[in-house]
């Protein structure tokens, strides 16, 4: 079974192809621009590359090309279209809505359209884009929607709800969804796999650390709390997302700002974060270096961004009443050793032992442990891999 992941961003769309007998990634590749001049198509496939430069004025287009790369004489990997069983969606905000993996039908486009674009505004409407181009060129393909949020489905009730009126959550669905579900599924599986034991007998946090960071709080292979809310600004503070913060301080900027809600919302998803407290970037490399060079605010980012992570690691242990293993992943969790000693430093406590030589090796791109090995809790680095997540669970609903 070939099963056709994609990830479609506005003006984006990245794409996997994967065999689901050996799980190997046969083709890969993204469009860039969709709808903007310069639109370029960047395709892998048989171990080499390609560049496909069009113009891409839409995501049928878009779609029309990956699916002509994928059959391409040089690069291609499919002799005909109907090789692919199944397109895998990524979708990032269901709602209460899509509880799982949904088979789309258009009753399933309907509410995905109708219920979910106001939840996530710039992600949801540009994957809808691209699956509504998928259906076009494939009409006969089945689809499935692979939502951000359906692992976290299992929280309880006291880890979801806000402290609102009750009648608020009923009505509006404000509550706590969390978002890179598929990578702390898929960290936290491979976690009990590198331990050799079952996911029903551990209590793992999951640290998804990127330009966007989550916790996870992982219990007997479940997800019980995680540090994203409503939307993707909520937890601690990321690249430029300025993480929690008191509800009457963002009432209080936005009127010194003279700011109204959407661009008060938009300053705090684009504007804030390690970039505004450093004032010199939202790359963890350039913070680094910034805080090598003696910049006081750079290293300010980087022990706030430490500080908040290691917190929640304490607050899910506490939730989960222990901790059996830390997980590291994504573009900082698995490139930056500075930061996962950081976030471990001090959490002896719970049992973390760290070894700092395994720590500074460089990332091989495999499972490697940093925690010494008579540690009680183990630490983990894991490549995070959320286009198989994707096509694992579209197998799975066929
Ligand atoms: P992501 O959103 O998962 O792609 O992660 C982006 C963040 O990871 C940025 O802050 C980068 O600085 C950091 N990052 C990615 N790759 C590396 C790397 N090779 N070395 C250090 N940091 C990296």
């Amino acid at each position: 079974m070939k099963i056709l992941v994609v990830n479609a961003g506005s003006s984006s769309l990245k794409y996997q192809l994967i065999d689901m007998q050996t799980e190997a990634v046969l083709a890969k590749g993204g469009v860039e621009r969709i709808g903007i001049a310069g639109s370029l198509l960047k395709a892998k496939g048989n171990g080499k590359e390609k560049v496909y430069t069009q113009d891409m004025p839409n995501h049928k287009i878009a779609i029309e090309l990956v699916l002509k790369a994928l059959q391409d004489g040089e690069i291609g990997v499919i002799k005909s279209m109907d090789e692919i069983d199944a397109v895998g969606n990524r979708i990032v905000a269901s709602g209460e809505y899509f509880k799982k993996t949904t088979l789309v039908t258009p009753e399933v486009l309907k509410t995905l359209e109708e219920k979910t674009f106001e939840l996530a505004p710039l992600h949801n409407p540009a994957a809808a884009t691209g699956l509504k181009a998928c259906i076009e060129v494939m009409p006969k393909t089945p689809m499935a929607l692979v939502f951000d949020t359906s692992f976290h489905q299992t929280m309880p009730e006291k880890a979801y709800m806000y402290g609102i009126k009750y009648e608020d959550y009923k009505e509006y669905g404000v509550r706590k969804y969390g978002a890179h579900g598929t990578s702390h599924k898929f960290v936290s599986q491979e976690a009990a796999k590198y331990l050799g034991k079952q996911p029903d007998k551990l209590k793992i946090v999951t640290c998804h650390l990127g330009n966007g960071s989550s916790i996870s709080a992982v219990d007997c292979g479940k997800c019980v709390d995680t540090s994203m809310g409503f939307t993707p600004l909520a937890g601690v503070l990321m690249g430029t997302r300025s993480g929690d913060i008191d509800a009457s301080a963002v009432e209080f900027l936005a009127r010194k700002k003279g700011l109204n809600h959407a661009d008060t919302v938009t300053y705090l998803n684009k504007q804030c974060g390690v970039a505004g407290i450093s004032g010199v970037s939202s790359d963890f490399r350039d913070l680094i270096a910034g805080e090598e060079s003696g910049n006081e605010r750079c290293a300010l980012a980087l022990d706030m961004f430490a500080y908040q992570t290691k917190k929640f690691v304490g607050a899910y242990a506490a939730a989960m009443g222990g901790l059996d293993c830390i997980v590291f992943t994504a573009g900082i969790g698995e490139n930056t050793p500075t930061v996962r000693e950081d976030v471990c430093e001090g959490l002896e406590f719970l049992g973390v032992k760290f070894d700092k030589a395994a720590n500074d090796r460089k990332n091989d791109g495999t499972v490697h442990e940093i925690s010494a090995k008579d540690s009680k809790v183990k630490v983990l680095v894991i490549p995070t891999n959320e286009e198989l997540v994707i096509a694992r669970e579209t197998a799975e609903l066929l």
